[in-house]
C-alpha cells in the first residue's frame, strides 16, 4: 500500500488515509460494512481495525518523510546472522527448506532453553517450555487467545504497545488500563524512571475478574525499565489475586548504563504464573524476520501452544536455523560483553544514538523523557509554539495526532501519536507528545537533525 501511495499528493494521501482509518482508534465507515448483512465482520473485532503503525507508514512514505516512527533499523543486521540465514538454504541442508517442529524448530528450541535457563538461573526443558512463533507478536496473540475467556479482564499499563488492546477485546476480554505517570507538576526533562505506577490505583484494578496483567518491561513507548520493587509491587498483587503475567520483554538488550533488566518471571513465587516472551526481531535487529518465543512453565505453555498449533502450525525452518546460529554465538560470548551483541547493541550503537536524538529534540524545543531502554523517546512539544490553529486538519483526531499529521505535511518528519497507546479514557495524557524511533544510521538521524533545527528559526 505504502508504495501505490507514494504517487500520490500529500492532501489526496491524508484523504485516503482519513478513509482507510481517519483516527487509528474508530471502527471501519458503514460504506465498508453493511451491518445489517451476514457479508460483514465478524462481531469480536470490532473497535480493532485501525492501526496506527498502518497509517503513519504509509503517510510518511507518501510524504517522503524522515520516518522515525515505526520501529526498525533502517541498516543492516550483524553479518554473521544474515550470513547464517544464506546458509540455511545451502543444498547440503536441503531438509531445512522443509517444514520443522511445530512448536519451534529443535536447534533454536534448544539454544533459547539454553541462553534463558541461564539467565533465569534454571534449566529449562526445550521441548516443553519453549514456544517459538511468528514474531513476538504471534506469541502475544496465543497469549491473550489461550489465557483469555470472555468477561475476563486484563490489565494493561500505559502507554502500552499498541495491539495489547485489539488483542485483549478479540479475546473476548475487558482491558482495565492504569497509566504510568511522570511526577504532577514536574517540569524539564524527564528519565523515564520519572514515570510511575501509583500503587494503590494499581491495587484497584486487581479483582477476582482479573485473569492477566500485560508488563512490557523495557516499556515501549517510553523507555521505562522497572525496578525490583516496582516488580515486586506487580508481583504481589499477580499472586495475592492469582494473575497471568505476561512479560513482553522483547526490548530485552536494549538497556541503558545504570538501569538493569529484571525478568519478574525470576521474582519469589512469580515463575508459574508468568510467560516470558521475546523477540528475533529485536534480539538480532532484523525485524522483517519475525520470529519470536515464549519461555515459561509447561502449564501455561501448553495454552499458548494450542493456539499457535491452530494458527499458524510452525514457523519458518531457514529462519529458525539462523536465529538458533546467532543466539549459539551469543551464548559462547555472553561473559564477554565486549564482543557479545545482546549487550554491544545497547551500549556501543544505541546509547550515542539516543543522546543524539535527546539532543536534537531538546534544541528544537522539545522536551524529551530520556529512555533507560528499548529505542523509542517520547518528546513533549507543548512548549515549541505550536498552536492548534496551526495543526488543525478539519478531523477529528486527537491533538497528537494532528500534530504528527502535520509535522509530516510541512516539515517532513514523521513519529507516532502516542494516544494509540493509551485507553480511551487516558488518550489525553498523550496530547502534548510524539514518539520518535532512533534506531536509524546516521544519515537518518542527521536528516531529522536538519529538520529539527529549523524549529528554532521558526
Ligand atoms: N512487543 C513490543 C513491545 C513491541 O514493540 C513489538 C514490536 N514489534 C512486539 C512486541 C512485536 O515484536 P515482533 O516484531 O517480534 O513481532
Ligand atoms: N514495535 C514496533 C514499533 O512500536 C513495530 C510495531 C508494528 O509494526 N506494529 O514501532
Amino acid at each position: 500500500m505504502a508504495t501505490k501511495l507514494v504517487r500520490y499528493s500529500i492532501c489526496e494521501t491524508l484523504r485516503i488515509s482519513k478513509i482507510l482509518s481517519a483516527s487509528t482508534k474508530t471502527p471501519f465507515s458503514s460504506t465498508t460494512m453493511a451491518p445489517n448483512n451476514k457479508i460483514r465482520m465478524a462481531d469480536r473485532l470490532k473497535g480493532a481495525e485501525g492501526n496506527v503503525f498502518v497509517t503513519y507508514t504509509a503517510l510518511a512514505a507518501a510524504a517522503k518523510a524522515v520516518n522515525l516512527g515505526q520501529g526498525f533499523p533502517d541498516y543492516t543486521p550483524p553479518k554473521y546472522v544474515v550470513s547464517a540465514l544464506r546458509s540455511s538454504t545451502d543444498e547440503e541442508k536441503f531438509m531445512l527448506n522443509q517444514y520443522t517442529r511445530g512448536f519451534g524448530h529443535p536447534r533454536l528450541a534448544n539454544a533459547i532453553a539454553k541462553l534463558y535457563g541461564r539467565f533465569h538461573n534454571r534449566e529449562l526443558d526445550a521441548m516443553k517450555q519453549v514456544l517459538v512463533t511468528v514474531g513476538a507478536y504471534e506469541s502475544l496473540f496465543c497469549c491473550f487467545q489461550g489465557l483469555v475467556n470472555p468477561g475476563d479482564e486484563v490489565i494493561i499499563i500505559e502507554p502500552f504497545f499498541d495491539c495489547y488492546r485489539p488483542m485483549t477485546t478479540m479475546a473476548g476480554g475487558t482491558p482495565v488500563y492504569i497509566p504510568l505517570r511522570p511526577p504532577p507538576g514536574k517540569t524539564g526533562e524527564l528519565s523515564s524512571a520519572d514515570w510511575t505506577l501509583d500503587r494503590d490505583e494499581l491495587a484497584s484494578k486487581f479483582n477476582s475478574k482479573t485473569k492477566l496483567i500485560i508488563l512490557n518491561n523495557p516499556n515501549n513507548p517510553c523507555g521505562k525499565v522497572f525496578k525490583r520493587d516496582e516488580l515486586q509491587v506487580i508481583a504481589d498483587l499477580c499472586i495475592q489475586h492469582d494473575v497471568v503475567c505476561v512479560a513482553d520483554e522483547v526490548y530485552e538488550w536494549m538497556i541503558f548504563p545504570g538501569a538493569e533488566h529484571i525478568r519478574i518471571a525470576d521474582l519469589p513465587n512469580m515463575w508459574d504464573r508468568t510467560v516470558s516472551i521475546s523477540s528475533a526481531g529485536k534480539t538480532f535487529s532484523a525485524t522483517g524476520w519475525k520470529l519470536g518465543w515464549t519461555v515459561g512453565p509447561e502449564h501455561l505453555l501448553k495454552c499458548l501452544s494450542s493456539v499457535h498449533q491452530n494458527c499458524v502450525y510452525t514457523c519458518s525452518t531457514p529462519i529458525s536455523e539462523a536465529v538458533a546460529v546467532g543466539l549459539e554465538r551469543e551464548l559462547s560470548l555472553v561473559e564477554n560483553q565486549e564482543k557479545c551483541y545482546l549487550y554491544t547493541l545497547a551500549n556501543d550503537e544505541l546509547l550515542p544514538k539516543r543522546d543524539k536524538m535527546a539532543a536534537m529534540l531538546r534544541e528544537a524545543g522539545m522536551i524529551p523523557t530520556i529512555p533507560d531502554g528499548g529505542y523509542f523517546m517520547l518528546a513533549d512539544w507543548s512548549k515549541m509554539g505550536i498552536t492548534d490553529e496551526m495543526i488543525e486538519d478539519g478531523s477529528n483526531d486527537t491533538r497528537d495526532a494532528k500534530f504528527c499529521k502535520w509535522l509530516i505535511r510541512e516539515k517532513k518528519l514523521a513519529g507516532i501519536p502516542p494516544s494509540a497507546f493509551y485507553g480511551p479514557e487516558d488518550e489525553g495524557l498523550a496530547k502534548d507528545l510524539i514518539r520518535f524511533c532512533y534506531f536509524k544510521k546516521e544519515e537518518t538521524i542527521d536528516s531529522a537533525g536538519v529538520i529539527l533545527k529549523s524549529f528554532q528559526k521558526d
